[in-house]
């Protein structure tokens, strides 16, 4: 059995033991104190018309449910055991109010919308819009950033109050109540609804407010607290995007990732602990999809398995979208943004770029491994060994198809995808007097490197023909390794057994990217050329270590040109459009 479709068998597996013992135990890990207290199962949920709704509200349905003595949970060891948070049907998920699951299984998606998907009320109507249609055919967990620039202004509250700055902190608050219930006031009708969200922002807010005041008294902010005043946003934006959904006749559930992504304790920078996290989604939110209802999870925030509330890093609920993802096993990611996808190229320096149809996931890692704002690879990571596509789609243009990135990318077939540069690089040159030499002196050379230690930035490549060979270094650490490469080969330069060591400052690498690429008609030998008769020097070309990627070394000074010229030769450009920068 191949990884991916082991993993999607235990799954299947741990699907089928709901564990009832997360309900008290999530209780239990989430002091009331702490800010991020445990909220009843039920609460937060918005029964409106759903193919499975009853003419009594969710929350009272699942509570008699839970009361009721014959729920029960089948367990792997072929114990049936009583559950106290779900109901019967939930457990069985074979039977839903006579159907069989497998006839109206449908496929899961998750939908991350970014800070600008759900900047104001007009925006969230689009995101509402989104997932309203998507829901006929899909199940969906939404996955949502805090609304724009919110996350910037608690990271200032809680500096503010480091400096003991009680107005400034109140201000941010105030303002940040307003901007919340501005929206809950747009985009909510019935005077009742309103009002309980609106209890809902006035509580979040006087959570940060405390927060703030208690750091203040204490004269300190710790890492802990900086992440739970940070995280306020999400929990703001959820339960108003869950509003929103909800008067739009979408069955829905806001619920705070905190329930759901197990962290380790590395403030501000946490990283997800999947089995548990796993176990968790499973408890929590496939229930809740089987009964037909959205899921809206509040992105970038987790907390440690004691409960102790933690983020994930500045823009990390693409990560959250792709945790999510991974850990129910989804049939597609989609991160909804405000551009189309990724581009052939950076906009701002190939005016031509265009969205790139389909890609595959070492191609998108390529890109970002080259420091394009693309995608940070860890968010790709699970992703990539379940197997499941991750699409890149524009909120503002939901008819753009954006990009969708796959295992093999290949639906587009065989081909160059995108041209990608990035600069503050420094090339030094070592040179052999004689090319058998040459092996050697690459291999002292990395050592030496290794021992610095400094990141090479492009794989070295020699050829037994070559009596050179090529390191490519960040710029900041040009000076260190030539200094250290020269104590290497002091003796080798004075006999005259090594030529040369020099260094260019200030170079760029521009990598072409995309599918079997050698091969694929002369590829570089056609580039080469194009930069050739745009009297643009290559320094330096190295294959990348798959053999998926290619980059030529130029001058910082002709790194526009050498775009340019490598995208119109590789007939990258369509009709323009707007997407992430490379
Ligand atoms: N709201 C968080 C931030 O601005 C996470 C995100 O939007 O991705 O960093
Ligand atoms: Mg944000």
């Amino acid at each position: 059995m191949s990884e991916p479709s082991r993993g999607r068998a235990e799954r299947v597996e741990l699907r089928n033991k709901v564990n009832s013992e997360f309900g008290s135990e999530r209780a239990a890990a989430y002091p009331r104190e702490s800010g991020f207290s445990a909220r009843p199962l039920h609460s937060g949920v918005h029964a409106v018309e759903s193919p499975f709704a009853s003419a009594e509200p969710l929350g009272k349905r699942r509570l008699h449910a839970s009361s009721a003595s014959h729920a029960t949970n089948p367990r792997s060891d072929g114990n049936a055991r009583t559950s106290e948070f779900y109901p019967a049907h939930v457990l069985h998920p074979r039977v839903i109010h006579g159907q069989t699951h497998e006839n109206v299984k449908k496929p899961l998606r998750v939908m991350k919308f970014g800070g600008t998907s759900v900047g104001d009320a007009s925006c969230m109507q689009r995101v509402v819009e989104i997932v309203r249609a998507a829901t006929r055919e899909s199940d969906v967990v939404v996955v949502v950033s805090a609304m724009s620039g919110v996350t910037n202004k608690l990271v200032e509250a809680g500096n503010q109050a480091d400096a003991g700055n009680r107005e400034s902190v109140a201000a941010i608050f105030e303002e940040l109540r307003q901007r919340h219930e501005t929206a809950a006031n747009v985009l909510i009708s019935s005077h009742e609804k309103r009002q309980t969200i609106v209890q809902t922002i006035q509580a979040r807010v006087q959570e940060g407010a405390r927060l703030c005041e208690d750091a203040i008294q204490r004269r300190e902010v710790s890492a802990q607290v900086r992440d739970a005043i940070a995280g306020l946003g999400e929990r703001l934006s959820a339960p108003l995007v869950a509003a929103a959904l909800a008067e739009r006749g979408v069955l829905c559930e806001a619920i705070e990732a905190t329930e759901l992504v197990v962290t380790d304790s590395r403030h501000g920078a946490a990283e997800p602990f999947m089995d548990l996290t796993r176990e968790r989604c499973e408890a929590r939110l496939r229930p809740l999809l089987l009964q037909g209802l959205v899921a809206v999870v509040t992105g970038f925030i987790g907390a440690t398995v004691e409960g102790v509330p933690t983020t994930l890093g500045r823009n990390s609920s693409d990560f959250s979208g792709t945790i999510m993802g991974a850990a129910l096993d989804a049939d597609e990611v989609i991160l909804w943004t405000d551009v189309d996808g990724i581009l052939t190229a950076d906009p701002r320096l190939v005016p031509g770029a265009s969205s790139i149809l389909e890609m595959s996931y070492r191609d998108a890692s390529d890109l970002a491994d080259l420091g394009a704002k693309v995608l940070h690879p860890k968010t790709m990571h699970a992703l990539m060994l379940q197997g499941i596509p991750l699409a890149i789609r524009n909120t503002f243009a939901p008819e753009r198809p954006g990009t969708k990135i796959t295992s093999d990318g290949s639906s587009s077939g065989a081909g160059v995808r995108a041209v990608a540069s990035s600069n503050d690089a420094a090339l030094i040159t070592v040179r052999a007097a004689k090319v058998s030499d040459t092996p050697d002196v690459l291999r002292r050379a990395l050592a030496t490197i290794a021992g610095v230690p400094v990141e090479l930035r492009l794989a070295p490549q020699y050829s037994t023909a070559q009596d050179e060979i090529s390191l490519v270094v960040p710029s900041a650490a040009a000076a260190t390794t030539l200094h250290a490469l020269r104590k290497e080969f002091t003796s080798d330069l004075a006999c005259g057994i090594i030529r040369a060591l020099a260094l260019e400052s200030d170079v760029a690498l521009v990598t072409v990217i995309g599918e079997k690429l050698f091969g694929a008609g002369g590829l570089v030998g056609r580039v080469l050329h194009a930069l050739g008769c745009e009297d643009i020097t290559v320094l330096a070309r190295s294959q990348g270590t798959s053999r998926s990627s290619f980059t030529f070394v130029v001058a910082q000074r002709d790194m526009k040109a050498a775009l340019v010229a490598a995208h119109l030769q590789l007939q990258l450009t369509a009709s323009a459009a707007s997407g992430r920068s490379l």
